[in-house]
């Protein structure tokens, strides 16, 4: 049996074999190939089939963002007619008797390390498209995208870092456990992991080995443990904690239909942050009283492409018809930093925390902005729809909004398409908009607390980085003490208050929270029940 450390992100166990997850880049195994004639033609088939994706992407960015943006697709098609790589791969292939796909690697890295050690930051920069256009060839040649879950039952998946798309597209049947060597419990991929409601522990400190495959494993993420082939009398105690608390669980769920009140009166709103469609199940499980935020950027991330606006109408509408009149709070895209898309090249940026990400891309590409507000309008007619704006730091930014907004209204208006009125909330989660609250209470129809990024920004620690966990504070008096404004700004213009931050789960807060006057908490759904449970127990004010 081994047994390793690590930090628990949902609570509950998992017991189950363990599969290795390799990304598409770390699986290429490098192969004898006999019928070489064959590998060849099947690398220029495998370029062939990329350059009609890149076309397509390309066309379909040019529409979505302008010509300008959509280039970068036509490069790619550039470099991958280039005779100097074709023939690297060709003659590798010929000579050395390899398969495609190891053949591809090794090209891509021999041309993108000569490119990254060149004088000239452009041509530095094109490093980068070569490994993108390695990739996406490996990805043809091998016939996946990612990985795949073959096994028949679910596994416990082990992977030493796994990043917010590859997440999102994990096929959540499958998967009773996430266990990662990298990441921190702030990090999007574990906020991501939280919201599907799987056990998951990041940052195990473990040397992941090849023997692993298909071993017994257990995810105790309650105390924070994996363990690898355990021994009887372990399985046998795990066994007994996971039944204990599945019962606890259990009975939580006569809370289901209760109202979030203190004893002393006191209400709160209790909602749930999802990512998907397929997170709905959670919500009514857990007898959620809206959606309160719904990270929309995971349709981005999931896809192969930008989505398009009847795609994202679709998945608002079903969400807005399955709440049936109970609040559901889309957040636009929030992308940038850590949440890549591949079909969407961002620039390279020394502090993508604090670069282009969130509403500041938006605002940069407004078609591609204005597609996702076309389909929240027109969904705003099957229930009760409100949009959130992410990362927030100015009026003028609001106001630009604004402007967009009743652009959308006006064209659906001409086109004759009906849609809804959406109420407008603004993300706080920077500073800037802590500061300016009272202004911008006054532009705006609600305030939702983002406090993961709140932190990173009042701290200045970057919320990804593990080695700073112990600076990063969320009880900073710094922090509460703008949260506390922020509500009194909101109070004073007559607008609610949401937290949807992780701390807004955190138990140790919720009186101080309710103390303040915050109208809603939105949590994963797996903490509803029991933070309900809670404040159901508790009294804001103990003198009553
Ligand atoms: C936050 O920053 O608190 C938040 C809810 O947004 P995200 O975690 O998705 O950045
Ligand atoms: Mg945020």
């Amino acid at each position: 049996m081994q047994r390793f450390q690590g930090k628990g992100i949902a609570g509950g166990f998992a017991i189950g074999p363990i599969e290795i997850y390799k990304s598409s880049e770390t699986a290429i195994i490098c192969k004898r190939i006999e019928a070489v004639e064959l590998e060849v033609q099947r690398f220029y088939l495998a370029i062939g089939q990329a350059k009609i994706q890149l076309k397509g992407l390309y066309e379909m960015a040019v529409q979505e963002l302008g010509k300008k943006d959509a280039d970068i697709f036509e490069m790619h098609i550039l470099l991958l007619e280039d005779q100097e790589f074709q023939e690297f791969v060709q003659k590798m292939i010929r000579e050395k008797r390899v398969n495609a796909e190891y053949a591809v690697m090794a090209a891509g890295e021999y041309y993108s390390k000569a490119f990254a050690g060149l004088e000239e930051e452009y041509m530095q920069a094109r490093a980068a498209d070569i490994r993108d256009i390695s990739v996406r060839l490996i990805n043809i040649l091998s016939g996946k995208e990612e990985q795949q879950i073959l096994a028949k039952e679910p596994v416990i998946l082990v992977a030493e870092d796994l990043t917010p798309s590859e997440t999102v597209r994990l096929d959540k049947e499958k998967v009773l456990a996430l266990v990662t060597k990298e990441g921190d419990v702030n990090s999007h991929t574990a906020i991501l992991a939280r919201t599907m409601g799987i056990p998951a522990l990041v940052g195990v400190k473990m040397p992941i080995s090849g023997t692993w495959e298909q071993s017994l494993g257990i995810v105790d993420s309650a105390n924070g443990y994996f363990y690898v082939e355990p021994d009887a009398a372990t399985l046998e105690a795990i066994r007994k904690e996971q039944q204990s608390y599945l019962q606890r669980m259990h009975l939580l769920l006569e809370l289901r239909e209760q109202e979030t009140i203190t004893l002393d009166g006191r209400k709160v709103q209790l909602a749930a942050n999802i990512a998907s469609l397929q997170d709905l199940e959670q919500v009514f499980d857990n007898g959620a009283e809206g959606i309160g935020l719904f990270r929309s950027e995971s349709i981005y991330l999931a896809a192969r492409t930008f989505p398009t606006e009847e795609e994202q109408f679709r998945i608002y509408k079903k969400l807005a018809e399955k709440m049936q009149g109970k609040p559901v709070v889309i957040r636009t895209l929030d992308i940038g930093a850590d949440k890549q898309c591949d079909y969407f090249v961002m620039e390279k940026e020394e502090n993508p925390a604090l670069g282009c990400r969130a509403i500041r891309l938006c605002l940069k590409h407004p078609e591609l902005f204005k597609t996702q507000i076309r389909a929240l309008l027109r969904a705003g007619v099957y229930g009760n729809l409100s949009v959130l704006y992410p990362m927030i730091i100015s009026l003028e930014e609001v106001r630009t909004i604004r402007t967009l907004l009743q652009e959308c209204e006006a064209e659906l208006s001409a086109e004759g398409i009906l849609y809804g009125k959406l109420k407008q909330g603004i993300m706080i989660e920077t500073p800037a908009a802590v500061m300016l609250s009272e202004e911008l209470a006054k532009e705006v129809d609600f305030f939702s607390i983002g406090t993961n990024d709140l932190t990173q920004y009042t701290l200045a620690i970057d919320r990804q980085n593990a080695k700073l966990e112990k600076f990063y504070d969320p009880y900073h008096p710094a922090v509460l003490r703008m949260i506390e404004m922020v509500v009194m700004s909101a109070h004073k213009a007559g607008i609610r208050v949401s937290i949807c931050g992780e701390l807004g789960a955190d138990r140790k807060l919720t009186k101080e929270f309710l103390a303040m006057g915050v109208d809603e908490l939105s949590v994963a759904p797996t903490n509803i029940l029991p933070l309900r449970k809670f404040i159901r127990e508790m009294k804001v004010d103990n003198s009553k």
